[in-house]
């Protein structure tokens, strides 16, 4: 019998690197946003870290309002199942409200494609859509990404609130996930 494991490879995306990218995506935020209300809408788990830096570095001047929603993601697995169920919705009405969602990565682009749908149902004034990273490679919907962190390849990565089978969302540097089979 073949166990699998998971180890770490190498680091993608230094920590210095994240926080300087994510100043910035916050100064293009704040200036769209200058005494505007903003609700921010992060996806549980995996983008809790990057709302908490992003928000921090928001201008003052926009009136920041926070909420999450949460969807079944992959589990143990490194493979998406495309399968997508709302586990955690979200508690205010953001009809006429100016809406961003936040995400930590976009891969085939089946997850973000079916919240954008859902949130503009719900009649928002404006959505938004930021996320920390996009594999482009494996896109299979498409969807308008209006502030993006990184592009990276096609490989699975974890650390900043990136996670597998729940491990690693401590690392405050992204890596590379190894996926190495041994005898059992
Ligand atoms: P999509 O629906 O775009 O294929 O996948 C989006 C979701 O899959 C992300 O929110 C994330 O939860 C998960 N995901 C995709 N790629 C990775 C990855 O490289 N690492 C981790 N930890 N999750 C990923």
């Amino acid at each position: 019998m073949i166990r699998l494991s998971f180890e770490l490879d190498r680091m993608l995306i230094s920590e210095e690197a994240l926080q300087s990218r994510v100043k910035e995506l916050a100064s293009q935020i704040s200036a769209d946003f200058t005494n505007k209300k903003l609700v921010a809408v992060a996806i549980l788990k995996g983008a809790v870290v990057f709302l908490v830096d992003l928000m921090r570095c928001l201008d003052p001047s926009v009136e920041l309002h926070i909420d999450f929603m949460a969807v079944s993601s992959y589990g143990a697995s490194t493979q998406s199942s495309g399968i997508l169920k709302i586990t955690k919705d979200l508690d205010v009405d953001v009809k006429g409200e100016n809406v961003l969602l936040v995400e930590d990565i976009v891969d085939t682009g089946l997850t973000l494609s079916y919240l954008v749908r859902l949130l503009q149902e719900r009649e928002p004034s404006s959505l938004k859509v930021c996320v920390l990273l996009d594999k482009p490679d494996r896109r299979e919907a498409e969807v308008q990404v209006d502030y993006c962190g990184f592009s990276i390849p096609n490989e699975f990565v974890v650390g900043y609130g990136l996670d597998c089978a729940g491990m690693w969302r401590n690392l405050s540097s992204i890596y590379v996930v190894k996926e190495r089979g041994e005898l059992a």
